[in-house]
């Protein structure tokens, strides 16, 4: 086993955010599958199935608004630029607040006739009504 570069090409521990461009630990946030940029959020079309990586799109996925799946937990909408497929990521630990509240405040004026029917599935997409309940779990108050 050698001691190579951290930054070697096979690893999958780390990648570099093709929005961005910085370097994000796959590894962060309290899951071992970060498939977001935790500074823009924006993530990667390389699944046609959470987890599969069998996408050839490779498209960057702009995240367009933040939802509620049931149960509670927010998780981003993420639209493809390449393709348009929606799919939902839960948020990780170390997301940017701020990051995730600009999602929110665009989101905002975002024209939902745009989007799929999210309600299925139990999703429920964040309105203005929801920032209070945001702000909570975004900074705790
Ligand atoms: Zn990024
Ligand atoms: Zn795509």
């Amino acid at each position: 086993m050698k001691n190579t570069s951290s930054f070697s090409n096979n690893s999958d521990n780390q990648f570099r955010c093709a929005n961005c461009n910085q370097i994000v630990s796959s590894e962060g946030g309290n899951t071992s599958h970060r498939n977001h940029c935790p500074f823009c959020g924006y993530s990667l079309h390389v699944d046609e199935t959470k987890g599969d990586r069998k996408s050839d799109c490779n498209s960057k996925m702009k995240p367009i608004a933040l939802a509620f799946k049931s149960g509670g937990e927010l998780c981003f909408v993420h639209k493809c630029l390449g393709c348009g497929k929606i799919n939902y990521n839960r948020i990780a630990a170390d997301d940017s607040s701020d990051m995730i509240k600009k999602v929110f405040d665009s989101s905002l004026t975002l024209n939902k006739d745009n989007l799929p029917s999210l309600e299925i599935n139990g999703i429920k997409i964040l309105d203005k009504e929801d920032s209070i309940e945001l702000s909570k779990q975004l900074y705790g108050i």
